[in-house]
């Protein structure tokens, strides 16, 4: 069942999805090469908790810290720690927060430094997929014309889209119905309606879009070794359209 959302609950969703966009913002500022992916983790939980929230991953499903950090063969879920960056490395970091009682989900992949040519392109294709996914995402349209338009455009630049993760419904819940998958026909499952919020997430590798869990049981990585990148919005319908929460 879609828990449709009242706009007092969206105003909520608004708050914690701009904690949520500060947070990559700021962490965007901290990369450089040499800088822990742990020393990451501890800035943006002393972020989340100064602006008034909860790192809303920290303990889900015993999941160790307040971020997940995943380094270029790496899609998500990555664990901070001492891994250091390098030059040349993209990063993706996914940040949950709750604020009170509502959530909100973002991420973002960046460069280090000098990135290769193909990062550069994977990174702006995914970004790119992001925002025809969240176009897509209109009164009176189905939910997979949003997954369409993401496999669609990502596939035209020869990437590949992840099946085996998806996006979800959110609210007071991280993880609501409906799935939000990043690929699918278009005009198949709940007709999208004002008060649906979703977070919406293209993983998009370079090369197949195959991945496997590692030994830690949390880092999600490419098979073929290919780089994989990550864009995430929590996003309100209105009757006007899609609203992005998870903005300054
Ligand atoms: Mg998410």
């Amino acid at each position: 069942m879609i828990n449709l959302k009242t706009p007092e609950e969206i105003a909520l969703m608004r708050e914690a999805g701009r904690i949520a966009a500060r947070v990559l913002q700021e962490l965007e500022q901290a990369l450089a090469v040499g800088v822990t992916t742990a020393h990451l983790d501890k800035l943006a939980e002393k972020l989340i908790r100064s602006l008034g929230g909860e790192p809303a991953f920290l303990g889900y499903q015993n999941f160790p810290a307040s971020i997940c950090t995943s380094i270029n063969n790496e899609v998500v879920h990555g664990i901070p720690g001492l891994r250091r960056l390098q030059e040349g490395d993209i990063i993706s970091i996914d940040v949950g927060v709750r604020f009170k009682g509502y959530y909100g989900d973002a991420a973002a992949t960046f460069g280090v430094g000098a990135i290769s040519a193909e990062a550069r392109r994977l990174i702006q294709v995914t970004r790119a997929s992001l925002e025809r996914g969240i176009q897509a995402m209109q009164v009176g349209g189905y939910l997979s014309d949003i997954s369409h338009a993401v496999q669609s455009f990502v596939e035209e630049h020869n990437f590949s889209v992840v099946r085996q993760y998806v996006g979800h419904g959110i609210g007071s819940q991280m993880h609501e119905e409906p799935q939000v998958p990043n690929f699918g026909r278009p005009g198949r499952g709940p007709l999208l309606q004002p008060g649906i919020a979703l977070a919406i997430e293209p993983m998009v590798n370079a090369g197949h879009y195959e991945v496997k869990v590692l030994e830690d049981r949390w880092t999600v990585v490419t098979k073929d070794g290919s780089l994989s990148a990550h864009f995430e919005h929590t996003v309100a319908l209105g009757e006007e359209g899609p609203e992005i929460l998870t903005v300054l």
